[in-house]
Formats: C-alpha cells, structure tokens, sequence
C-alpha cells in the first residue's frame, strides 16, 4: 500500500479500494465524496478489525475473568497504548476514549468549571480565551464554562480573511487566564492557524492549553509532546475510523484536575450507600461500558493512515486544495475563503447571486458531494461577512478528476443560477 496515495491513477485505483461505499453512482454519475471535513469514509481494514473483534473477542472489559473478557481489555487497552504513540504521547500523558471531539471538549470545559470533590479550576473574575475561527465544539462549552464560573470569556480575533496573529493572543493574555482554546485548522475555512507559537504562549503565561485537532488528525497529526498542549481532542470518523468514537489526550497532570461528569461503574475505586471515590486515569474519566470495537477501529484508523503515510497524504490533499482553490478562484463570481491557507484539505467559497444550498443541490445532481450553510462556525462565517459557503474538503482516495468535476459542476450551477 506504499504509495497508494500518491495521485497517480494506478495507485489511488488501489486504493479506492478499501473504501466500497466510493464505488457507487448517484444520480447516475460517479460519486464524487468531497464533504471529508464532515465525514470521512471507513477504511476496509477500519472495519476488518472491528469485525475481527466482534467476533472473537466481544465481552466486556477491566471485570472478566474469563477469557474472552481479558482478551477484549487486551484489545481495549493496545488500542489506547496504539493511539497514545500515532500522536506522539510521552510518559507523561495520559488518553481517554470519547465518543467524539465534541464529547471531549465539553470534558475539558466543563470538568475545569463545575465543582466536584475540589473546588473547580476556572473561578469567577478568572479569563478563559477561545479564538474566533472554531467550531462550536470548541466555543459553546467555553461559552458554558464561563457561565457556570463567572469567568470572562475573551474571544482572540481573526482579521478579515479569518486568520490569527500570534501578537494578538499575547496582548489578550493576562494574569487571569486560566484557558486558551485554538483549533489546529479551521473547518470553515481550511485556515490553519499557528497554534505551536500560540499553545506556547498561552503556557508561558500560565494558562491550561487547549488544541481542537479534528481537521488536522487525518493528515498533518500534531505530536502532542512537541506542543505546549495540555488537552488535545480529536474524532475517529474524521480520519477513516468509526463514528462515535474519539480521543481526549493530554498532560496526566492537566487530566487530573478535570472533574469527571460521567459518574457509574468502571470510574469509581470504592462505593458506599452515601459517597464513592474515584478511579486513577484513564478510568476515572471512562464511566461506563466503553465502545470497543470503537476503539479498536480507531486504533486501526491511525494504523493505516501511518501505513499509507501521514506526509504523503498530506501532500496529496493539499495539492488537490491547491487546485480546486486556483480553479474555483477562476469562476467569475467566485470568491474563495482564506485563499492562501496552504496547509489544509479544506476549500471553502461563496458565489455571487447563486445560494450555497442551490450549488450543493445541483453538484449532487452530477455526483458531486460537497457541504453549505455555516459548517458549525457562525460566529467566524458572520465575521468574515460572507454569508454561508459551499466547502469541499479533501481525502487520500480523492483524485484530481473530482477536482476538475467539482469546478465543471460549479462553473455550470454559476450558469444556471446567476
Ligand atoms: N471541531 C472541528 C474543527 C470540527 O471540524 C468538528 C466536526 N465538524 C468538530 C470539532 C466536532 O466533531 P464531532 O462532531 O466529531 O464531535
């Protein structure tokens, strides 16, 4: 599978593939599945591995004596330990399964705001700063945190093509900052911030730091022990694994002072009629049966993105964003999001007199999937004054032919609607 990704035909045939659901036509064309941002494809392997488990080693983990229960603790934790090392995680970090990036942020934000055994981490009058290109994910349950704690919520803002200046990060950093929150590329845009300088600044100044990694984990997957990053979120179905899963990892010591929300069995160390005590991590942020075939598939999803190779993927999806942002830029009408953003699988625009859902509709009449409206990102869309966009955003199986079809079907929508 070496150079599987590699955009030349025989190789990208091969590996096409792994993935049956690409070999479909919709209405009566070939489809085209360029809405990856959203939604990635499974990968064969994905779900060879997740059926292997389901029927060898299927029984419930961390109680069993019995074999079948040892074998799928075994599988549950080398899919932690598999994980841990596909971003770099060191002794000192820790990783927590999570139904998704959403399911994990919402962790962080509010296991550092709501009170529990210790008073919480982010306390009234104290600052909490989110930068203004996130996804909701990474806002709303700031927005909740500051709430809950009487904290303030400063928002670093990004200039009008949507991008963020480390200087402005450091101007908004005071002694109360208890949290900065960065995505490591934005899901509207494709602008990929940069969020190394921007975590090591925020640490400098004492603040918890906080990478939203789900559009960068499919192809340029930061190592966490490189970063000044305390937690790092990110979702399976965004890099070839199954939905529903996804990972909190970080700093074992920023771990622990999330106060767990999930409270039941598997989380707890002792518990009486009136009170419990808790579990170390991992577990004690695990409450419950875990999804483990879901962890198994994402083990195996980090697998096979390192088999193909993370540099050549990320070569290929920045190579077919190049041009299909050239050739979009080159239909009258059409004015692409964050032009410059070089470093991601993400195109994002606006075409004038013709309605994103319109565009979509007609591309999916030709078998041209691509996502409108605003991708999550209100606040971002409403600041770049733009309105909703159509994105198409990019995945190792994608080909330059799509590419060409995609600007075809949006030169042709851009006749038919103007
Ligand atoms: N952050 C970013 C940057 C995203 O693109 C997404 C998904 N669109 C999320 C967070 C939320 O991920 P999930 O829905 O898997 O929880």
């Amino acid at each position: 599978m070496d150079d599987t990704s590699q955009p030349n035909p025989t190789g990208l045939r091969a590996l096409r593939e792994l993935f049956p659901v690409l070999e479909q036509t919709i209405n009566g064309a070939p489809l085209a599945y360029l809405d990856n941002a959203a939604t990635t494809q499974i990968a064969q392997p994905v779900l060879d591995a997740m059926r292997g488990f389901e029927h060898r080693d299927r029984a419930n983990i961390h109680r069993g004596v019995h074999t079948l229960s040892q074998r799928a603790t075994d599988a549950f934790e080398r899919a932690r330990e598999d994980l841990k090392r596909y971003v770099g995680a060191g002794p000192s970090h820790e990783l927590v399964f999570t139904s998704g990036t959403t399911d994990a942020l919402n962790m962080v934000a509010l296991g550092l705001s709501i009170g529990g055994e210790r008073p919480p981490v982010i306390e009234p009058g104290d600052q909490i700063i989110v930068s203004g290109i996130e996804h909701h994910a990474n806002l709303v349950p700031w927005q909740q945190a500051a709430r809950r704690s009487g904290a303030t919520l400063s928002i670093l803002q990004p200039d009008a093509q949507g991008r963020l200046d480390a200087r402005d990060l450091a101007r908004l950093l005071s002694p109360r900052t208890r949290v900065f929150a960065v995505t490591a590329c934005a899901n509207a845009t494709g602008e990929r911030p940069p969020f190394e300088e921007m975590l090591a600044l925020a640490a400098e100044a004492g603040a918890l730091t906080v990478l939203d990694a789900a559009q960068a984990v499919s192809h340029e997957v930061p190592a966490i022990d490189a970063l000044a990053c305390d937690f790092m979120a990110f979702s399976g179905h965004k890099m070839y694994g199954p939905m529903g899963t996804g990972v909190l990892v970080g700093r074992r010591a920023a771990l622990e002072r999330l106060v767990p929300l999930r409270f039941g069995g598997d989380m707890v160390q002792w518990v009486t009629q009136t009170g419990a005590s808790f579990a170390e991590l991992p577990a004690r942020l695990e409450g419950g049966t875990p999804n483990v075939a879901g962890a198994v598939g994402l083990a195996a999803a980090a697998a096979f993105i390192d088999k193909v190779g993370r540099g050549e993927i990320d070569a290929h999806v920045r190579a077919l964003r190049a041009n299909a942002a050239a050739g979009l830029a080159a239909i009258e009408g059409v004015t692409v999001l964050s032009p410059e953003a070089s470093a991601s699988a993400i195109v994002s625009f606006v075409a004038q007199g013709a309605h994103p859902h319109d565009i979509g509709t007609l591309l999916d009449e030709q078998g041209v999937a691509v996502r409108t409206g605003h991708h999550c990102a209100q606040p971002l869309i409403d600041h770049l004054g733009l309105g909703p966009t159509t994105r198409a955003s990019f995945a190792l199986y994608n080909t330059h032919d799509e590419v060409e079809r995609l600007l075809a079907g949006v030169a042709r929508a851009m006749e038919v609607l103007r």
